[in-house]
């Protein structure tokens, strides 16, 4: 089975993929995961955000993994451990621009199709349930008002001794959405089978059930 997340930026697509994943017994596959550790290999090789063909030569030579462990999902650069820097506020800001490269979501998404071969997945992203798996059975687009999206984001920046103001947060996240939605290839878009999910003002759990009880309905 193959449940799809997609929805902007911080409206709690891989909190919720995650524990989903998790009570189902499913793999849980963090697509933007995947595009920040690309970001991050240009940016430790010194290599422009724009260049393609740098960038795919850098991806031939990296292999990006997922490890299982007790604190939850780990990425690794070959052996190096880069869960923390890929959410960086640098990486996060700079992730739509290599994300938009036609070769570069080509080949992630090849593999994300790949993972999904494996077995039953939760995968959450932007173009999962349009582009990636587009005969997922179920297809969730989860969306939160951007106030709410910035408050989240805050306190996730403050838990982790980042100081950066709500305003600004929000304005990223609307240059954000509005760079992912805009560009050509593969713009993030609800698909016309999925099923909107509004989290403004409901807690985790609240949402785990929901998803829970879409996904037992098929
Ligand atoms: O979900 P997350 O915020 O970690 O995604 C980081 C970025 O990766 C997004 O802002 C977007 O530019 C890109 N992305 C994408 N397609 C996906 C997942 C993420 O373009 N399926």
């Amino acid at each position: 089975m193959q449940i799809a997340i997609d929805g902007p930026a911080s409206a709690g697509k891989s909190t919720i993929a995650k524990l989903v994943a998790k009570e189902l017994g499913f793999i849980y596959c963090d697509t933007g995961a995947m595009y920040r550790s690309v970001t991050l290999m240009a940016k430790m090789n010194n290599v422009d955000y724009s260049n393609e063909s740098e960038i795919l030569n850098l991806m031939s030579k990296y292999k990006i993994s997922f490890k299982n462990d007790s604190d939850g999902q780990k990425v690794f650069l070959n052996d190096q451990d880069i869960s923390n820097d890929i959410r960086s506020v640098d990486i996060t800001n700079n992730v739509s621009e290599v994300s938009a490269l036609k070769k570069v979501r080509e080949q992630l998404v090849n593999e994300q199709r790949r993972i999904a071969e494996e077995g039953n997945v939760v995968m959450d992203g932007r173009d999962i349930g349009t582009t990636v798996l587009p005969n997922a059975e179920v297809k969730i687009f989860m969306i939160a008002s951007v106030h709410e999206r910035a408050v989240r984001r805050f306190k996730e920046y403050e838990s982790k001794g980042i100081e950066v103001s709500l305003q600004k947060l929000e304005d990223e996240i609307q240059q954000r959405d509005y760079k992912d939605s805009h560009r050509s290839v593969s713009p993030l878009k609800k698909a016309d089978d999925a099923i909107e999910l509004d989290t403004t003002g409901i807690s985790i759990e609240e949402v785990v059930e929901k998803v829970i009880n879409i996904i037992k309905k098929k």
